[in-house]
């Protein structure tokens, strides 16, 4: 496998790489090899080559919600660092906006809000990219908004490296969920339709939201954000629960600072574990089995994690 990327891709490929740093969990993990891809050509190239020589490939986009539980992925992982932007049409209500699946979401809400545009900017504070951001659906619950709400149209590719365009209802997007999570196939960009507002007003949102965030979660610190999701009003009401919250569930189990080697649930919001060190895959996966094992007893459900675990 070594000799075949190589010959392709040439020095663009790492071996035994350590890709810990780009994951916001830092958990210590390696790729066996790694590749970044700048452009669609390079996707092009990476898909149809790992498809024809049927390699393995994992899409790496900000590492915000993933959870690493083995010392190495094997195969090639791919981290995205696609940046486009660019004006598609424009009226005097809204500016459709083409952006790239690598376009980090700090980016993202920064440029629009400045630019007096509606659509991102209650996700001031939300890490990753714009495409690992479309494949989780990720939220905002207070008022309730999803980075998918705005998309028009998305370009997307299957594992074989075929490209097309989708429409909105393709993705089929809900509560932590689009489409692309049961196809595998890549987001590369999409096109967003963005109402223009006073940036004032939405700087004042996307700030509102940042301080509600820095209050109720833990900041600045390793972690992959929420662990679990929060369960179903169907489930609450058969286990005769007061809250679908994963994070009330975990902490009222007596779970809040618990430890596994560096990780340690936070005593700010029991849904968050972070790894206060160099925390290593297994201790996550005792931390992750514990947390599961602790609630299916107390309460009988079945958390469901949130991160996607490797
Ligand atoms: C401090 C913190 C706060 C958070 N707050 C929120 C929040 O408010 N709301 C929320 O919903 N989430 C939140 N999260 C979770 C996470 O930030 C989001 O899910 C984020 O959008 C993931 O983007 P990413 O680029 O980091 O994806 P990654 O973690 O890199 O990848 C996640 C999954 O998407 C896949 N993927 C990535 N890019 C692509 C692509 N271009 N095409 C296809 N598949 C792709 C990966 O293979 C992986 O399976 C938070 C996380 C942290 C650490």
């Amino acid at each position: 496998m070594e000799e075949q990327l190589k010959k392709q891709f040439g020095e663009r490929i790492k071996k035994d790489f350590n890709i810990s740093p780009y994951f916001t969990l830092k958990m210590q993990t390696k790729a066996e090899f790694y590749i970044e891809a700048l452009s669609i050509d390079d996707w092009k190239e990476i898909v149809q080559f790992t498809s024809i020589n049927k390699i393995p490939f994992f899409i790496l986009g900000g590492g915000s919600n993933i959870a690493v539980l083995r010392n190495v992925i094997p195969g090639l992982v791919v981290r995205n660092r696609y940046m486009k932007k660019e004006i598609v049409q424009e009226t005097e209500e809204y500016t459709d906006l083409l952006l790239s699946s690598g376009y980090p979401m700090s980016l993202v809400v920064k440029e629009t809000t400045d630019a007096g545009l509606s659509g991102f900017e209650y996700h001031l504070g939300l890490p990753g990219t714009l495409g690992g951001a479309i494949f989780m659906n990720s939220k905002w619950t207070k008022p309730v908004s999803y980075v998918g709400d705005s998309l028009v149209e998305g370009t997307i590719m299957d594992r074989e490296g075929n490209v097309r365009r989708e429409k909105r209802e393709y993705f089929s997007f809900a509560y932590d969920y689009s489409r692309l999570q049961d196809t595998r196939e890549i987001f590369l960009e999409g096109v967003f339709r963005l109402r223009k507002e006073d940036p004032d007003a939405l700087k004042k949102r996307a700030q509102d939201s940042l301080a509600y965030r820095k209050e109720t979660q833990p900041f600045g610190v390793a972690t992959g954000g929420c662990f679990f999701q929060n369960i179903s009003q169907e489930e609450k009401e058969l286990h005769n629960l007061p809250t679908t919250s994963a994070g009330y569930l975990i902490d009222h189990a007596g779970l809040k600072g618990h430890q596994e080697g560096a990780f340690v649930v936070s005593d700010k919001h029991a849904n968050f574990v972070i790894n206060t060190g160099q925390g290593k895959p297994e201790d996550l996966q005792k931390m992750l089995n514990l947390i599961k094992s602790t609630i299916k007893e107390k309460y009988g459900v079945d958390l469901k994690e949130e991160v996607q675990v490797v």
